[in-house]
């Protein structure tokens, strides 16, 4: 009898920003158990999400595809996926797999699995602690078992999302990084968090009520981030016991990271600066990949599918936009990419180019932040991104724009259809305005999150009215 093939579980973790691991080298000690599966597996240093937020970022990370592949760049994409595209659950499917998600019903890019299951993904203050990863386990640790027992192999996608707000992670996580007090009067830092009319609204709803310190509210990302990382030793430690260790391919991902005080954006995950771009990475199995490898080249969402396909000795006639990262885990490349495209569609549409040391970013129409048009940063001498240098050095500015221009004239070419960043024109999903907007005050005016409830019902799609 031939041998069963090789399982896949994909922690596809939302929010989760790489330096805000301990394995990628943050002070805070946020995730033991992934940073010991890491010993494991190899680990990523430099992979990127190109096409912020969720459903773009997503959609890239299931097809192996770029924004232009996928059309797909907008949060409030409508309409789902393109149906020429092949998923990774379709894709698995067709090879016999039983395919199952937990945590993504509703949303364009999580078409094609078998099954779907959710779990309380969300929370309010007024509910209370909101335990998302244990919500998480509930459905997916029978998920789990139900499909070991199967003579097929599986691809179990399980969506975390615990660094995404609300953070309201259970006892001991809610102090496990702050000891101060939250609501000393003398501290103003949340003063332009709660002024930001756009968003104050969410924040008030999941927020302790008259929280004066940022830092605690950073420290609930962080704690939100541990707690997640312990739960998930709870399905790591499953696999063991139920004998799948050395014949599951586990990869940990996620789709874009986390603004917390960070740019003025205010604890979402909007601007393309690197705590939102930079995330991690980490691939295991056993007997076919090293352990606790880890790999300096530049990676990208789209490099996954290639890669998960090639370990499962799966072939298609899919011309994918992405590279298989084999080359780079056997040190037979130095990286993937030089530079690439980064694109953001959820509160402002912008688009921009990245090279190891310049970020380029432009505004397709004015944000509701009052940011300039144009910003440029030198990641080596500014790696915060807190010097707009767009004045100072036109001319990096200008090499940058034909760099970007060219590589979209050639993906256009490639794919016979207009850059979807110039066709969203309704991406901000405003009933109110038509087409983008003429002014920063305007978009100001015009977006708001609203409730806790209402942020969810975003990202479900179509599942909830
Ligand atoms: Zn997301």
């Amino acid at each position: 009898m031939p041998a069963k093939k090789t399982n896949v579980i994909l922690f596809g973790i939302d929010s989760l920003r790489a330096d805000h691991m301990s394995c990628y080298g943050y002070h805070r000690q946020t995730t033991p158990h992934i940073d010991r599966f890491a010993q494991d597996a190899v680990l990523f240093e430099k992979n990127y999400s190109a096409h912020i937020p969720t459903t773009s970022a997503y959609a890239s990370m299931l097809t192996g595809l770029d924004c232009f592949g996928t059309s797909v760049v907008a949060l409030r994409h409508r309409g789902g996926l393109p149906k020429k595209i092949r998923t990774l659950p379709e894709i698995l499917r067709s090879n016999g797999y039983n395919t199952s998600c937990v945590g993504f019903s509703g949303n364009p890019s999580s078409r094609g699995f078998n099954r779907y299951l959710d779990y309380p993904a969300w929370g309010s203050f007024a509910e209370g602690r909101s335990p998302k990863a244990e919500n998480l386990n509930q459905v997916a640790i029978p998920e789990l078992e139900r499909l070991a027992r199967s003579k097929k192999p599986f691809f179990l996608f399980l969506r975390h999302m615990d660094p995404h707000a609300p953070y309201l992670p259970p006892a001991p996580f809610e102090r496990m990084f702050y000891s101060g007090n939250e609501f000393d009067p003398k501290n103003k830092s949340m003063e332009p968090v709660f002024r930001f009319k756009p968003f104050c609204d969410f924040f008030a709803d999941w927020m302790p009520p008259g929280v004066r310190d940022r830092h605690y509210v950073d420290a609930q990302y962080d704690g939100a981030v541990a707690y997640m990382d312990a739960c998930i030793q709870r399905i790591l430690t499953r696999v063991e016991e139920l004998g799948l260790g050395d014949n599951t391919l586990i990869v940990i991902n996620g789709d874009h990271g986390e603004t917390l005080y960070e740019h003025e954006c205010w604890y979402d995950h909007h601007g393309m600066y690197e705590n939102t771009l930079y995330v991690p990475l980490i691939i295991r199995l056993p007997g076919k990949l090293p352990a606790g490898k880890r790999v300096a080249g530049t990676t990208l969402h789209q490099d996954l599918v290639p890669t998960v396909l090639k370990l499962l000795n799966i072939r298609t006639d899919i011309a994918f936009d992405g590279q298989s990262l084999l080359p780079l885990i056997a040190d037979r490349k130095a990286s993937n990419y030089s530079d690439f495209y980064i694109t953001e569609c959820t509160w402002m549409r912008k688009h921009g180019w990245r090279t190891p040391e310049w970020k380029l970013m432009v505004a397709l129409e004015p944000d509701f932040h009052f940011k300039p048009e144009v910003e440029l940063y030198n990641l080596v001498a500014d790696p915060l991104e807190l010097k707009n240098l767009a004045k100072k050095e036109p001319g990096i500015v200008a090499a940058l724009k034909e760099r970007m221009e060219e590589w979209i004239a050639k993906r256009e070419r490639e794919t016979g259809a207009v850059n979807p960043m110039y066709t969203n024109l309704q991406w901000h999903g405003a009933k109110t305005h038509e087409g983008p907007f003429e002014t920063s005050q305007q978009a100001y005016d015009t977006l708001h999150i609203g409730s806790v409830g209402a942020a969810d019902r975003l990202q479900a799609g179509k599942k909830k009215k």
